[in-house]
């Protein structure tokens, strides 16, 4: 009897200890995916990947009507260096513009990351420090591999792993990595290599978004099982689409640590300091500069203001409503947005937040209400803060709004190759052309720019002396007939 109950005890405790050590089964999910790829030890003694293909990288909300095909940069050239144990992360590329491009279409970009410091590398070979976004973004980018994640997960102490389930033939695994970076990964269930990575992030146009890589057509290469396919999407929209023709395990990385000038420069803001001027260009006009590329107009009414243009988010737009607030006692009531591009409908939110009624282009409508109605709880705006109904005012082919004080007729640009729902503004009395896209007197090609004259002198028969841009400088409208006439077709 002492001796069973003896042996009893002890198998108790053996269960016991046994269930304490077992494997969560998170990690032991981890630990199938590691052997799929080529063996634990396998995956933890790679020191270096290189990825080289090419590609197609969409260009999100420029596309010609809001639901239509989007932009793409054909990429001809890519090629990732990851140093795993560094941390460290360089990737070079060249795209080459596969629609109208008002500036050079073929483009060399050369980033590097090391540990938590980004850095961009000029042609001249020059590198710069980069923003602390662009660091985080890039650290989330080098986790967007299988061979990245299944090894920090392995070996990182920080990392977390949580969450386990099962979604139809993937197991999903969430992995913290006690950076800020919060990643689902999903393994499929028959082959346990990883299929795909999620994270969520915030854009200021579409707002909480997922950003979702899919993993494809593994080939083993040194002995680890490698996608030869990567594709990212954000939210419904294809973003990269990487199709890999050389991976390479261990492959002399070269020098792609931060330059030590690099590293002990000061970190540059995620953006530069937001400022508005106002340029009185006519009784009752002002032009709304300053810093940056995106400037709107204030047009004054007997008792309102009307704004052209809340671009690129939520700061600049408030910054511009503010402003053109401060110009006049009288109540700013409309805004026109000219178009659909993101960053010509960035400010949208705010401008309902702020009780604006909106005056767009029919078929910007149902795009804009889309807009309005989407979640943003990662970064909490305005209008997620204070919801206001949204009033707008459709446009079809023209729309004047009139009264003693002020006169500006609004006409959609018909029929051109780039831009499918854009206003643009003309104000009789002063000759005065209010217009975004159409032209900008910094722009390399006008390819558009034909059409553009078609819609001002032929179409709509307009007598134009000054062309008051959101983009670039105010000019003699003379001048930017003879711009873009004279400029190089290619
Ligand atoms: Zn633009």
């Amino acid at each position: 009897m002492k001796n069973r109950l003896c042996v009893l005890v002890v198998s108790v405790l053996a269960v016991a200890a046994a269930a304490c050590q077992r494997t969560p089964p998170e990690r032991q999910a981890i630990l199938d995916a590691a052997d799929a790829m080529g063996g634990r030890q396998k995956v933890l003694d790679v020191r270096t990947l290189t990825v080289e293909g090419e590609g197609d990288a969409p260009n999100v909300g420029q596309n010609t009507m809001p639901d239509g095909e989007l932009p793409n940069w054909k990429v001809t050239e890519f090629k990732r260096t990851i140093d795993l144990p560094n941390h460290r992360m360089r990737m070079q590329q060249v795209r080459v513009a596969q629609f109208l491009f008002a500036n050079a279409n073929t483009q060399r970009q050369d980033q590097g990351l090391d540990g938590d410091v980004a850095f961009n590398v000029g042609p001249d070979g020059a590198a710069m420090r980069a923003s602390e976004s662009a660091m985080k973004d890039r650290r989330m980018e080098m986790l967007q591999h299988p061979l990245v994640i299944v090894r920090a997960a392995l070996e990182d102490p920080a990392t977390k792993l949580s969450g386990l389930r099962a979604s139809g033939n993937q197991q999903i695994v969430e992995v913290d990595t006690g950076k800020g970076e919060h990643i689902t990964l999903a393994i499929d269930a028959t082959t346990k290599l990883p299929s795909r990575v999620t994270s969520m992030s915030d854009s200021a146009n579409l707002g909480d978004v997922a950003i979702d890589t899919a993993f494809a057509d593994y080939e083993t290469v040194g002995g680890i099982k490698l996608p030869k396919r990567i594709t990212t999407k954000i939210d419904r929209f294809p973003q990269f689409d990487l199709r890999i023709s050389k991976n390479t395990i261990d492959a002399d990385a070269g020098t792609i640590a931060a330059p030590d000038n690099v590293k002990s420069a000061a970190v540059p803001p995620n953006a530069a300091p937001i400022v508005v001027t106002a340029e009185p260009v006519a009784k009752g006009i002002w032009w709304l500069a300053g810093s940056g590329n995106h400037r709107s107009v204030v047009f004054e009414f007997d008792d309102h203001l009307v704004l052209y243009e809340v671009p690129l988010n939520e700061a600049r737009s408030k910054a511009v409503i503010d402003k053109a607030r401060s110009l006049s006692p009288k109540p700013l009531t409309h805004v026109i947005v000219s178009h659909h591009h993101f960053d010509h409908s960035g400010g949208i939110r705010v401008a309902v937040a702020e009780g604006l009624t909106v005056i767009t282009y029919k078929d910007n409508v149902p795009f804009f209400k889309d807009l309005l109605a989407r979640k943003h709880s990662i970064v909490e705006d305005e209008l997620a803060k204070k919801p206001q109904a949204f009033k707008v005012e459709p446009v079809d082919d023209a729309m004047t709004l009139k009264d003693k004080s002020m006169e500006v007729q609004l006409y959609h640009l018909k029929d051109n190759p780039r831009e499918g729902t854009n206003l643009f503004a003309y104000v009789p009395k002063d000759r005065i052309l209010v217009q975004a896209d159409l032209y900008d007197s910094t722009w390399q090609f006008h390819h558009w720019g034909e059409n553009v004259i078609t819609n001002i002198e032929q179409i709509r028969k307009l007598k134009v002396d000054k062309q008051v841009p959101v983009h670039g400088a105010i000019e003699p409208y003379a001048v930017m007939v003879k711009k873009i006439r004279s400029a190089p077709k290619e």
